[in-house]
């Protein structure tokens, strides 16, 4: 069970408080979406679940442990970046593999699972390709395919497709959905795009400046806003 629980979680830069007590609960295999205004903290929310940034005050459990003393590469998360930093000189199939050999995992597992994620993410017949030669929707599919190999229980995006035009990110939505279907994980998937956040999620949490507005399904927060922010970034106004 990867279900991911948040209390009265604080987060200081400095004397600049950017998260300011935070209560959430993901459930194991939801679609969860952070969506706010740029800057309202939604990456640092998400650093600090992978383990990527320390927690001030509060704490995070994930599949009921406590992460306080757990490394980011011990809790069974794996993050997707905005940008996707590929490595250029190697193929796609050592791009996939990369974190697994590094980790010291055996060839023939590292082989097995990078063919079932390039079978997933339709790269089988890109395997040999370069980054370089790969079209920006190509290369972000690898960089869920590295996260993919190495099993995660919960997968965090950070903003996966705003690189991508539009007619793309239309397309990489539904290959997405399809892949949470598939891989019955949890998933917590940042965005400033409401539409986005609107239909890919089963739980939308709307942040704005360090705070949680509201969490609701997008029916709830669209027919039922909280608020004129809420309203005004999601839903109909009241
Ligand atoms: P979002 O992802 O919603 O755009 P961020 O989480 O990146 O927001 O940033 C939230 C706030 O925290 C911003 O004001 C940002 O400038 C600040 N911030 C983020 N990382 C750092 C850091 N390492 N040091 C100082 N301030 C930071
Ligand atoms: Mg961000």
């Amino acid at each position: 069970m990867a279900d991911v629980s948040l209390r009265g979680v604080k987060k200081q830069f400095g004397a600049l408080s950017v998260i300011k007590g935070v209560d959430l609960d993901v459930k194991d295999g939801e679609f969860c979406v952070f969506v706010g205004p740029s800057g309202c903290g939604k990456s640092t929310l998400l650093r600090m679940i992978a383990g990527l940034e320390e927690i001030t005050e509060g704490s995070l459990a994930i599949g009921g442990q406590d992460m306080t003393s757990i490394g980011p590469s011990e809790r069974g998360v794996a993050m997707v970046f905005q940008s996707y930093a590929l490595y250029p000189h190697m193929t796609v199939e050592e791009n996939i593999g990369f974190g697994l050999k590094m980790t010291g995992h055996p060839k023939a597992m590292i082989a097995e699972r990078t063919a079932a994620a390039a079978k997933m993410l339709q790269l089988e017949p890109l395997l040999q390709r370069k980054p370089g030669q790969l079209s920006g929707g190509q290369r972000q599919r690898v960089a869920i395919g590295r996260a993919i190999v190495r099993n995660p229980e919960v997968f965090l995006f950070d903003e996966p497709l705003s690189n991508l035009d539009a007619a793309l990110r239309v397309q990489m939505r539904t290959e997405l959905s399809k892949l949470h279907q598939d891989l019955k994980a949890t998933m917590i998937y940042v965005t400033h795009d409401q539409v986005e956040a609107m239909t890919m999620a089963d739980k939308i949490v709307v942040l704005s400046a360090g705070q949680i507005e509201q969490v609701g399904s997008p029916l709830e927060l669209y027919h039922r806003p909280n608020n004129l922010f809420v309203a005004g970034f999601i839903g109909s106004p009241k």
